[in-house]
């Protein structure tokens, strides 16, 4: 199709009068069949499409028409349209790099933590984003997340004081019903033991219209004293800090729900340090605290996303110093086979030296080295890195640092 035929059908798709609703996103979504109206494709995206091993193809209008329909590159682009990249299986991914499955006790919840589960409650989404880690739950999963198979993770729930957190996740749960969110949330209400709800949605990004005014009030509902209910979302790339996106988190803000952002370190769309900064920047403005940056999971065909290790590290290091704490996510990796996140910092922190009683850290701002004591009587040296006498006397010599002082004899 050419650029013209291109340009028409996105004006065309944009101007319905229904577009800002989020019907109209659902009933209207672009799937693989009609990405060449929308998108001049290359030749790796044909094969990516044809032959992806990853998950569903498809997009709401609102999330395809801030794509660019000629460069294959851009970012928006690169998480609705398989290229070629995905078409390859690598020996170290696998459908379940987390091991939830091993970790559920009835179909459709993950009980990893003591305190926390993750309830599955559907296998649909707005947008079939490339890099979506759940690939088998939300294209190919056989689970039926019907009422009975949900009241059996309430059951579960229930018999379980310990859990005193559910994150509810899938798919998307703002793709459920009104009705269907209500009712969950009742149950969950009516569980003592619960006090905390995590929705885990990508809606506020991908078809911000789904926040309407009658969700809202269903969440302000249930979202009482007996039961606070959170958001995480994840927006990968300032592009998606819409006008709209924007409107549709100060709904959930205006119902007490706090919203976080949980981005996915991608190659090529935003495994550069200033594009994440501008992304964290936009999404303060929006009020959405930044919570985690994922290093990407061994999923099948995503090694065109996966970045080295060293990259998050690299990034956390670049915005410390340039936003506020609230703007600066945790890079996380969520360990394969099961073992729950870890946290990864860039080395900030060198280590102890016994002899001086002295702590060495490195400045994020200015790279200079500062000194801090250890407490008088401490018994704790066995929990640091121990810095030799040299190398302590050589960060005194290089530090321009005024903590340096009392160390020099
Ligand atoms: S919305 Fe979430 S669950 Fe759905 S495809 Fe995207 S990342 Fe996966």
């Amino acid at each position: 199709m050419s650029e013209t035929e291109i340009e028409q059908n996105r004006k065309e798709l944009g101007s319905n009068p229904l577009f800002s609703t989020a019907l109209f996103q659902l009933q209207n979504r672009i799937t693989a069949k009609d990405f060449g109206k929308y998108f001049q494709l290359s030749k790796s995206e044909n094969i990516g499409i044809e032959k992806t091993i990853r998950l569903n193809v498809g997009t709401t209008p609102y999330y395809l028409l801030l794509s660019d329909p000629l460069n294959e590159f851009c970012p928006i682009r690169r998480m609705i349209v398989p290229d070629e990249m995905e078409t390859f299986l690598s020996p170290e991914e696998s459908l379940d790099p987390l091991n939830e499955e091993r970790l559920s006790p009835v179909p459709g919840l993950t009980h990893m933590y003591p305190d926390r589960v993750l309830l599955f409650s559907n296998h649909e989404c707005s947008v079939y984003c490339r890099h979506c880690m759940r690939g088998r739950k939300v294209s190919f999963s056989k689970e039926r997340m019907d009422s009975d198979s949900l009241q059996k993770c309430f059951d579960y729930i229930n018999s379980h004081p310990e859990i005193s957190d559910v994150v509810i996740s899938g798919g998307d749960p703002l793709n459920l019903s009104d009705s269907k969110i209500e009712w969950i949330l009742k149950k969950l209400e009516e569980i003592e033991h619960v006090k905390i709800c995590r929705l885990g949605t990508r809606n506020p990004v991908t078809n911000p219209m789904r926040i309407t005014d009658d969700l809202c009030s269903i969440i302000l509902k249930y979202n009482t004293d007996k039961l606070s209910i959170f958001c995480n979302t994840q927006f990968n790339h300032p592009k998606e800090c819409t006008t709209q996106a924007k409107q549709a988190i100060f709904k959930l803000l205006r119902v007490g729900v706090s919203v976080g952002n949980q981005a996915v370190l991608l190659k090529g769309i935003n495994d550069d340090p200033a594009v994440m900064l501008e992304l964290h920047r936009k999404l303060l403005e929006m009020r959405v605290r930044a919570y985690y940056l994922y290093d990407p999971e061994l999923i099948p065909g995503s090694r065109g996303f996966r970045t080295a290790l060293s990259k998050g590290l690299e990034i956390i290091e670049f915005m410390r110093g340039k936003i506020a704490g609230m703007g600066i996510p945790q890079f996380v990796n969520d360990l394969p086979g099961g073992g729950g996140k870890i946290t990864l910092s860039p080395n900030w922190y060198l280590g102890y030296n016994e002899a001086s009683r002295a702590h060495v850290f490195r400045s994020a701002l200015t790279g200079d080295f500062h000194f801090s004591y250890e407490p008088l009587g401490s018994s704790s040296n066995q929990n640091y890195t121990i810095i030799s006498n040299d190398d302590f006397n050589s960060y005194l010599s290089i530090s321009s640092n005024p903590s340096k002082e009392s160390f020099l004899v």
